[in-house]
C-alpha cells in the first residue's frame, strides 16, 4: 500500500461512510419521487444528507442543493447568476481560480447575449493570498457577483473570504466561494459569514465521487442548468444519487464530529514535515504562507530542479509514496508552468516544478516518517542524474486539475 499524500487530488472513502452507502443502496433504491414507502424511505434518506451538509456548514436543510460535482456547483452558481441578468454585468474572480471556476467566467465572457458579462481577474500576492485591496479597486458599480475561492487547491493557502464577502456585500454584490478544498477540513459557519453561494465536493472530505452540492442564501434566485423534472426544487433535474448523497451527508457529519482532533493532528504532521525538508533538503523551499493555510497541505519547490518535478514524483512513487505535482499534471502540458504558481510571481522556470504534499485523515506517524526518510534520498538521486526526461516516456496521460 502506498503512502497517500495526494489528498487534494481526491480522498479514499472513509469505511464508516462505506457501510452507510451500502445499506443505502440496498435498501433505499426507490425514486425520492415516488410517493409509495419505498420512495418515501429514498426522500427520507436524501433529506437527512441534506441536514448533515447543513449542520457542517451552520446552514439551513433548505439552502443546500446536490449537484454531481464540485464543478458542477461552481457553474450552477456562477451560470445560474449571470442568466438572470437584465444588464450587462461584472463580475470579479482571482488569477488563480480551479478551471470550474475560471473556465466558466470565460465562458460567460464568450456567452452571445444581450447583456455581456465583463470579468476581472484579481492579482494573487507571493504569499498566495488574494488582498482585500485588491478588491477594493476592482469593483464597479455593475459588478454583480466575486467569486474567490476559499482554499487553493495547489499551494493550500486559506483566502479571507470573510473579509472579501463583507466588502461585496457592502458593495451589494453577491459573493460565491468555492471551498471544495476547504469545507471539512475547517470550519464554516454561513448563518453568520457573508457568503451568498458555496460550492463543495464530497470526495474532498473522505465521501464519494461524483457528488457535490451548493449552498444558495434563502431568497436568492438562480436559474438552473439542467432541465427536467424539477428535482432539487427545480434547481437541479435528475433523479437523485440517493447512495451518492447518503455518503455525502455521512462524511460530512463525522467532518464535523472530528474536524478539530484531525486539524491538530494534521498540522502536527505538516509542521514537522515543514521544518524537516527545509532543513534537510538544501534547494527546498516551502511555497505559500506556512500558517494561514489548509491544516495537511503543504507544497515545496527545489531550487535549480524545477525541471525535475514529474520525475521525482515517479521517484517517489517507486518508493511507494503518492504526492502530486504543481505543475499541469499531463504529457502534453508536462513542461507547462502551473497557471497558481505563476499568478504568484513565480518565474515560468520555478513554476515549472513544485511538489504538492497533501495529507489526510488516514496518514500515519509511520507515513510521515517513510517519506521524510525517502524524499532526501529522492531529491539526491536527482541531482545527480542527468539524463534527460521525456515526459511522454511516463504513464501520464492528459489529466485535469484537482
Ligand atoms: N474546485 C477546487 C478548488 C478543486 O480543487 C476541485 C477539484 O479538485 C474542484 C473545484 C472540482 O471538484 P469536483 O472534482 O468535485 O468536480
Amino acid at each position: 500500500m502506498q503512502s497517500y499524500f495526494d489528498n487534494a487530488a481526491t480522498t479514499p472513502l472513509d469505511p464508516r461512510v462505506i457501510r452507510e452507502m451500502h445499506t443505502a443502496l440496498l435498501e433505499c433504491y426507490g425514486n425520492p419521487s415516488s410517493l409509495h414507502r419505498t420512495g418515501r424511505m429514498a426522500r427520507e434518506a436524501v433529506e437527512k444528507a441534506r441536514a448533515q451538509v447543513a449542520s457542517l456548514l451552520r446552514a439551513s436543510p433548505e439552502e443546500i442543493y446536490f449537484t454531481g460535482s464540485g464543478t458542477e456547483a461552481a457553474n450552477l452558481a456562477l451560470m445560474g447568476v449571470c442568466a438572470e441578468r437584465e444588464s450587462d454585468y461584472h463580475i470579479i474572480t482571482s488569477q488563480f481560480e480551479h478551471p470550474a471556476v475560471a473556465e466558466t467566467c470565460q465562458a460567460l465572457k464568450r456567452q452571445k447575449s444581450n447583456h455581456r458579462v465583463e470579468v476581472s481577474f484579481l492579482p494573487v500576492n507571493s504569499e498566495g493570498f488574494v488582498e482585500p485591496s485588491e478588491l477594493v479597486k476592482a469593483l464597479r458599480k455593475n459588478t454583480k457577483l466575486v467569486s474567490i475561492m476559499a482554499a487553493n487547491n495547489v499551494v493550500g493557502t486559506l483566502q479571507p473570504i470573510t473579509e472579501l464577502g463583507r466588502i461585496t456585500h457592502e458593495h451589494g454584490a453577491l459573493f460565491h466561494t468555492d471551498a471544495v478544498q476547504a469545507v471539512g477540513k475547517i470550519p464554516f459557519n454561513l448563518a453568520s459569514q457573508p457568503i451568498d453561494l458555496l460550492s463543495l465536493s464530497a470526495h474532498k472530505f473522505n465521501g464519494p465521487k461524483g457528488v457535490g452540492a451548493l449552498f444558495v442564501r434563502k431568497e436568492l434566485k438562480l436559474s438552473p442548468l439542467i432541465l427536467g423534472g424539477g428535482q432539487e426544487r427545480g434547481l437541479r433535474s435528475s433523479t437523485e444519487n440517493v447512495a451518492g448523497i447518503v455518503g455525502m451527508g455521512f462524511a460530512a457529519e463525522l467532518a464535523k464530529q472530528e474536524m478539530a482532533e484531525e486539524a491538530s493532528r494534521l498540522v502536527r504532521f505538516r509542521d514537522r514535515i515543514i521544518e524537516s525538508v527545509t532543513t534537510n533538503i538544501p534547494n527546498a523551499y516551502l511555497i505559500g504562507d506556512p500558517y494561514r493555510r489548509l491544516p495537511g497541505h503543504l507544497c515545496f519547490g527545489f531550487q535549480g530542479q524545477e525541471g525535475e518535478a514529474i520525475r521525482l514524483l515517479l521517484t517517489l512513487d517507486e518508493f511507494q509514496i503518492a504526492v502530486s505535482s504543481g505543475s499541469a499534471c499531463s504529457a502534453s502540458h508536462a513542461d507547462e508552468p502551473s497557471s497558481v504558481l505563476m499568478a504568484m510571481g513565480m518565474n515560468p522556470i520555478q513554476a515549472r516544478g513544485s511538489l504538492r504534499v497533501t495529507l489526510g485523515r488516514f496518514n500515519t506517524d509511520a507515513d510521515v516518517d517513510h517519506f521524510l526518510e525517502v524524499l532526501p534520498k529522492a531529491t539526491a538521486q536527482l541531482r545527480s542524474i542527468k539524463t534527460n526526461f521525456h515526459p511522454t516516456n511516463t504513464n501520464f496521460q492528459k489529466r485535469g486539475h484537482s
